[in-house]
């Protein structure tokens, strides 16, 4: 049988650098890669390849879910702030996490995600081995990292990074990845943001952390080193082009400064900060400066939906709304942050659909109220729509890597009843053994 793809007729957004869309357009896709992308009137024979007929659809490159946890008991607690979420649920519930569970959570937060047309995940969390099974079975792109901090936190080491590194980097015909990932500052020395530089570098990998998410973790730190989050990461090595800070929510000038002179990624995730009362990121002031920045959902614990539909639309609102200015945050650029700035930060060749790239493609259903109208013809209209009308229940196929995850809504590489039934059984298991200790002072 063919490996060849021919999707037609459809709405094609190819998020080049020019910026195409072809209406009635086609995309061919062969074996794991892109082969053609043809404008309305240039016709390919099928040749005996797989044909799909797109006509109602939106063709685009899959959304890029820039900062990432698997996610075990969403709902769960979810009424405190940041710090007190993190002692009495966070690092409990992870600390009581074995394979087993952490598989099952993955499975069924991948499916969550695959169902968003979510395409590339960048996910801290444990149990490496765990989620590197499960991203190869369900099919998605994974860039793993570990929780690593100081040792007193009992949570993973840069050793068990390594190991993770070792066993699962370039697996799945490249699809999974694995960056050294620290958790933040707070539960972090300085010796370990050397060593974890140090690490990555020998590894040829990229570094994931956590920066400036909240006032209390600007404040810890200030009384652990004398000096700002961001400061501290740049003064030990942390940032660089390798470099995926997430949130970036408090960043002085200066820190903004130092993200810029650095070229560190930072992925934006404005649902999550809002929810846990965090804060708006000065995310004008970032594009301002030409910092790559993408976005990301964060936790379903801190968020709750891995749907990447609703965090595009946060991710303009938001700052519309804080700054008083509609003119903020246009639905083609936040589009870009979801796609191809996602991409471009993680070094990927994927968020564009151009010859060569990667197959990584979502479909998406126009004919629904979500949709209408739409003014034939009309780009503006196709990309409100995708920020500001739809959420993730509109994406009706997600392709990776050239294989067919999702189609018609119904994921097809895993049996995702099963997937539910155990994820369900896992969050009571780990509820069941997590030890919650006294809130600690810092
Ligand atoms: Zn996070």
């Amino acid at each position: 049988m063919s490996d060849r793809l021919i999707i037609r007729n459809g709405i094609v957004l190819t998020m080049n650098d020019a910026n195409d869309v072809h209406f009635g357009g086609t995309v061919v896709l062969d074996g794991d890669r892109i082969e053609a992308v043809l404008p309305a009137g240039e016709s390919v024979e099928a040749n005996g390849a797989r044909e799909i007929d797109a006509e109602t659809k939106i063709v685009m490159p899959g959304l890029i879910d820039l900062h990432y946890h698997t996610a075990l008991g969403k709902g769960w607690s979810d009424h405190l702030p940041l710090w007190e979420y993190l002692q009495t649920c966070w690092y409990p519930m992870i600390r009581a996490l074995d394979p087993e569970s952490a598989y099952w959570a993955a499975l069924a937060s991948y499916a969550e995600s695959i169902r968003c047309g979510v395409t590339t995940i960048n996910d801290m969390y444990r149990q490496l081995d765990a989620l590197a099974k499960a991203a190869e079975e369900i099919g998605i792109r994974a860039v793993l990292s570990n929780d690593v901090a100081t040792d007193e936190h009992d949570l993973d080491t840069l050793a068990d990074n390594a190991q993770a590194f070792e066993n699962n980097n370039g697996s799945a015909n490249g699809r999974i990845q694995v960056l050294v990932g620290i958790e933040w500052l707070p539960l972090a020395s300085e010796e370990l943001l050397r060593d974890a530089r140090a690490l990555a570098n020998e590894l040829g990998t990229g570094i994931h952390i956590h920066l400036n998410e909240s006032l209390g973790e600007v404040e810890i730190s200030m009384k652990m080193f004398g000096r700002r989050p961001t400061e501290v990461a740049y003064d030990n090595g942390i940032l660089g082009p390798d470099c995926i800070a997430a949130h970036c929510v408090w960043l002085s000038d200066k820190e903004l400064a130092l993200m810029r002179e650095t070229g560190t990624q930072i992925s934006h995730n404005p649902s999550s900060n809002a929810k846990l009362g965090n804060g708006i990121a000065r995310l004008p002031e970032m594009l301002a400066a030409g910092i790559n920045v993408g976005l990301g959902h964060d936790a379903a614990e801190c968020n709750n939906s891995r749907d990447m539909f609703e965090v595009m639309k946060y991710a303009s609102l938001i700052h519309r709304a804080s700054r008083v200015d509609a003119s903020l945050q246009p639905a083609p650029d936040v589009v870009r942050q979801a796609t191809r700035n996602g991409a471009a930060a993680l070094g990927h060749e994927t968020g564009q659909l151009i010859p060569g790239h990667k197959a990584d493609v979502i479909l998406v259903e126009t004919n629904s109220t979500m949709f209408t109208p739409l003014m034939p013809g009309s780009v503006d209209h196709v990309f409100s729509h995708l920020v500001f009308a739809a959420n993730g229940s509109c994406v009706d196929t997600t392709i990776v890597d050239g294989r067919v995850l999702m189609e018609g809504r119904k994921i097809l590489s895993v049996d995702e009843d099963r997937v539910i039934r155990e994820a369900n059984r896992a969050f009571q298991e780990v509820e069941s053994r997590m030890v919650v200790p006294e809130l600690a002072e810092v």
